[in-house]
């Protein structure tokens, strides 16, 4: 529940509690499910406390996980319930329905055939009807003649809790001399034991996901309780470490993301809960998990911008995750090619221990990168890929290599405007272009999900067909792709043709193979895969990252195109990446076409500081939204006389924000800057105490905004 803390209960004689217990209590006229946070001795105040309804028969939480939810909380300057309801996401799922197995009776069958035995070999596991055919290679008709004669009869069972222990003593590849040392240096500092932080450092295919799996190796080695976390930015990459996690340690490990369906989230939860599940891949809210030993937790990409959640409670999972692992004593490794500039930051200054891999393993190299200025060599109208880029595909297709060609947009055109009045399709209640997906035909929000069937007539002024699409989506280039090489199997990738986790490991997978040639896709497949005919990236628009005024717009930029690019050039055969750009001579563009991540992160690094903003100073944001302007208005008026004053602490607004509308609700920002030696989160929580919000209007706190929409 949104209250602001815990509320104080009596023990019934005899119960037992203890921290973490998840318990049955009495708010207002109805019982709710909690937990103890907190046990003390009291004589009886002056106000009798309601008792405790009843114990619950569930798992307890472990006492790291509980003061975790509660730092949680304060450091976000939110309410603790909603850590506390993200952490027991898995508590309350459905519990796995019973299967129904079959088992040998011990009754003969009246006739003895060859397949019949071969049935009741198999049935020395209880297995479902289905899956005991399946082993004994015979058609279901036997298996029911079996149940039908009486030698095999169902029973329900609980469906399977149990993960494989993962066999940490299983050979992983030979580490090369650069990878050697840094698995070297992360084991003698877990084996050292208690709180430290790692960064792993290392170009895309430098063998990254090897060292920090040595590591797991060493940490599940020398405990046989040690849990381990791997955090990832996108379910995408989650099945792909899945595997190979699998493959070292010869066990599945629990998975835990949003796609994953209730009764196995449930069976994961529980099963970390216990200690039973030792290894858990997963996305951000897997940091909330329940782990009682969690003595490792590994980071990729964490520079993704996706580790940040943006609504509800507001998170940076990388920075949890650090937190997390001082609460548990745990080790942190944070693994990137381009890491944050906040990590850097702390890698330079030490309090990070710095691990740098050399180069890509093996014969593999990173990829010739080069810019197509798009002045000089621009696209046919109304197409998106310039002469060189189709050469360079048609050459790439013609060796029977791979071409990705990268576009941060979804949908098939980014705007659909009428010719006739100029009319641009905006969402009804929000303040965005809707944007046009011709596979399903519907104008789409991409900020809210509003759609509609793409109309005939323009709504505004009713001319007839003069709707046209503007700018390019994934959709869009694909199409273009389509219509150069009809030769060439053409598939996209994003959120909304892999839209759950198995189309998106399929389309991985196919990929992996060699069975698609041109693959057009988001940053949902340009991070983190392995394609080893993949020779040729095309980023379509390089500068797209680049526009609206982003703290961290030229950072991000860097990094999103440095890993696209990484995908060219995996194994033996060279790569090559094009990048199509207005503008060559920009820092980003210069600093990625020469390959040279340190003079670019210097550069911005000297920019950041000169204006004290993060690494060098903190930011927090606040935005109030509500449906009635002047109470809007007035609210936040008021909110900024309320702003403390404190030294090192600017607040800047309040300012409409960029994004004024949505879902009909009226936006305001401000934005708070502060040194780094301030308590932010102390700061923001005395101002947010002091705001009084009428009930229309929603406050939100973002501490390290990410979004400044
Ligand atoms: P990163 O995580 O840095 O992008 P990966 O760990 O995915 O790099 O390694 C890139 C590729 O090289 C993978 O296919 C991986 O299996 C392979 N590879 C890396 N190191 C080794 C090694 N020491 N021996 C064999 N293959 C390796």
């Amino acid at each position: 529940m949104p209250l602001p803390e815990a509320f104080d209960y009596a023990e019934p004689d005899g119960m037992g509690l203890e921290l973490g217990d998840q318990v049955a209590a009495p708010l207002g006229p109805r019982l709710l499910r909690g937990v103890v946070v907190g046990l003390r001795e009291a004589a009886g105040g002056n106000r009798p406390l309601k008792p405790i309804e009843e114990l619950l028969a569930e798992p307890r939480l472990p006492p790291g996980t509980v003061e975790f939810i509660q730092w949680a909380a304060r450091y976000s300057v939110d309410w603790p319930g909603q850590p506390l309801a993200i952490a027991l996401r898995g508590a309350r799922a459905p519990k796995p329905r019973p299967v129904r197995v079959l088992e040998a009776t011990g009754a003969q069958p009246a006739r003895m055939t060859p397949a019949r035995e071969k049935v009741l070999a198999a049935a020395a596991r209880p297995l479902s009807p289905a899956d005991l055919a399946r082993a004994a290679g015979v058609s279901s008709g036997v298996v029911k003649a079996l149940v039908d004669e009486g030698v095999l009869a169902a029973r329900l069972i609980e469906a399977d809790a149990s993960f494989p222990p993962p066999d940490p003593a299983r050979p992983g590849a030979a580490l090369n001399a650069s990878q050697a040392a840094a698995a070297g240096a992360l084991t003698a500092l877990l084996a050292e034991g208690g709180f430290s932080v790692a960064l792993l450092d290392g170009v895309t295919g430098s063998g990254k996901t090897e060292v920090y799996l040595e590591a797991a190796a060493a940490v599940l080695a020398a405990d046989p309780d040690a849990q381990v976390l791997i955090l990832l930015p996108e379910i995408a990459l989650t099945q792909a470490v899945i595997g190979r996690v699998a493959e070292r340690f010869g066990a599945e490990p629990g998975e835990w993301h949003s796609d994953v369906a209730p009764p196995m989230r449930r069976r994961v939860w529980e099963a970390v809960a216990a200690g039973r599940c030792r290894i858990v891949v997963g996305a951000r809210s897997a940091l909330f998990l329940p782990f009682p030993r969690l003595k490792l937790i590994v980071v990729d990409e964490e520079h993704d911008a996706s580790f940040k959640q943006e609504e509800g409670f507001i998170y940076h999972a990388r920075d949890l995750a650090v937190a997390r692992g001082k609460i548990e004593d745990a080790a942190v490794v944070l693994a990137s090619a381009t890491p944050s500039l906040e990590t850097l930051r702390n890698a330079e200054q030490g309090r990070y221990r710095w691990l740098r891999l050399e180069g890509r393993h093996g014969e593999a190299r990173l990829p010739d990168i080069e810019l197509i200025d798009l002045r000089e060599t621009p696209p046919e109208t109304g197409r998106w890929l310039s002469p060189p880029l189709v050469k360079a595909m048609g050459e790439t297709f013609a060796r029977g290599e791979q071409t990705l060609l990268f576009l941060n947009r979804r949908g098939y055109a980014p705007l659909v405007l009428c010719k006739a009045c100029g009319e641009r399709m905006t969402a009804p209640d929000t303040d965005s272009w809707l944007v046009e997906h011709r596979y399903s035909g519907r104008l789409v929000c991409h900020l809210t999900g509003f759609s509609m069937p793409k109309p005939k007539a323009c709504p505004h002024c009713g001319a007839a067909d003069a709707l046209v699409s503007i700018g390019p989506g994934v959709e869009r280039v694909e199409e273009e792709a389509k219509s150069l090489f009809p030769q060439a199997r053409v598939a996209v990738f994003s959120s909304d043709t892999a839209f759950d986790a198995r189309e998106g490991k399929r389309l991985i997978e196919a990929m992996a193979d060699g069975q698609i040639d041109i693959l057009v896709a988001t940053q949902a497949a340009a991070k983190g895969h392995n394609f080893p005919d993949l020779t040729l990236v095309g980023v379509v628009d390089a500068d797209l990252g680049l526009r609206g005024g982003d703290l961290r717009a030229a950072e991000r930029t860097y990094q999103l195109l440095a890993q696209a690019t990484g995908r060219a050039g995996r194994k033996e055969k060279a790569g090559r990446a094009l990048l199509q750009t207005w503008a060559p001579e920009h820092a980003v563009m210069q600093a990625l076409v020469a390959q040279d991540r340190d003079a670019f992160v210097a550069a911005e690094m000297a920019e950041r500081e000169a204006a004290g903003l993060p690494p060098f100073g903190r930011l927090a944001a606040v935005v109030a939204s509500g449906t009635d302007p002047v109470a809007l208005e007035d609210f936040v008026r008021l909110a900024a006389q309320s702003a403390p004053n404190s030294p090192g602490v600017e607040v800047y607004g309040p300012a409409d924000a960029p994004l004024g509308l949505i879902r009909g609700r009226r936006r305001k920002r401000f934005l708070v800057r502060a040194d780094r030696t301030v308590d932010l989160s102390a700061y923001m929580a005395t101002w947010r105490a002091r705001m009084k919000p009428p009930a229309s209007v929603r406050v939100a706190i973002d501490i390290d905004p990410y979004s400044f929409l």
